[in-house]
């Protein structure tokens, strides 16, 4: 692409977050516009659509928290969906357990992952030939809609902002098809968007979650190139969630493979709900 270096900025609401550097492609795909910057501080990161998805520098902060805190809290992990996750990182953090036998990845954007293949190597790692990982190039929803009940121990949703091609991911009955297709100890875990940036979809999928499923529960976070920072990460269930006693013994082990995650982080996170959100959640 360039050699010259340039600032690449994500624009939100009276604010920029941007990132300089060479930028190494700028393409649009039959989706959406794909870019990769390589910046000094933040290594390649990805921007899709003008928004900013990851980073080779702060991607720990946001998969660690989407992977450990639900595959830690069942019991049985043996077959996962990932709806989204095009650039891998989320598949990682989830091959990293031997109980995991099966992930479906479903993502709509093809060449999200050939682009992620080819300049993100290291956020995929070894997920890319990892056996138990099979790629499928569909709409999430309307894999959800076609797939059979019982079918997941835990669903991860890994998707973008909402837009033309993924608003049905932050729908009321998107999470009740999700419902049904998770196992009865089945956990749901899904971005939530953030209560800064994204204050009203950040309410929605707290108040559909809390309608559709018996428990859910919310941590908070920070994504360094995320608007305003601040992020959220949602775990829903039929079952009681079990988010402080990790079910798994190789937690220690997960934690020691980790930058970001650890039980001590999850337990603070999950009590970091703002007043703000807490009112308009009661309202
Ligand atoms: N961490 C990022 C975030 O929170 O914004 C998400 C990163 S991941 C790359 C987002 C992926 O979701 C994109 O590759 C996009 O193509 C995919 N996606 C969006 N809508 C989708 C849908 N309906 N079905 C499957 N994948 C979808």
């Amino acid at each position: 692409m360039t050699d010259t270096p340039t600032w690449v900025d994500e624009y939100h609401k009276s604010s920029r977050f941007g990132i300089y550097g060479k930028v190494l492609l700028k393409k649009n795909s039959k989706y959406q516009e794909i870019i990769i910057i390589e910046s000094d501080y933040y290594g390649k990161a990805l921007m899709l659509d003008g928004c900013w998805m990851t980073s080779l520098r702060d991607e720990k902060y946001y998969h660690e928290c989407l992977v450990h805190p639900a595959l830690n809290s069942i019991e049985k992990k043996s077959h996962i969906l990932i709806i989204g996750g095009g650039d891998g990182g989320t598949a990682r953090e989830c091959l990293k357990y031997s109980q995991v036998e099966k992930i479906d990845l479903v993502e709509i954007d093809d060449e999200v992952i050939k682009v992620s293949k080819t300049f993100l190597k290291e956020l995929g790692g070894s997920a890319w030939r990892d056996k138990r990982l099979t790629i499928h190039i569909a709409d999430g929803g309307k894999w959800v809609e076609k797939t059979k009940d019982n079918s997941y121990d835990a669903i991860l949703i890994d998707c973008s902002d909402p837009s033309e091609f993924s608003n049905f991911l932050f729908t009321d009955s998107f999470y009740k098809e999700c419902k049904r297709i998770l196992t009865k100890k089945g956990i749901l875990a899904t971005q939530s968007e953030s209560p800064e940036s994204f204050k009203n979809i950040h309410i929605h999928i707290l108040k559909s979650l809390k309608k559709e499923f018996k428990s859910s529960e919310t941590m908070y976070s920070f994504v360094p190139i995320y608007p305003s920072g601040i992020w959220s990460w949602t775990f829903a269930s039929e079952e009681e969630l079990n988010l402080s006693n990790p079910h798994s013994e190789e937690v220690t082990i997960i934690e020691k493979s980790c930058d970001i995650w650890n039980l001590n982080f999850q337990k603070a996170a999950f009590k970091m709900m703002p007043n703000k959100i807490i009112r308009e959640l009661n309202s």
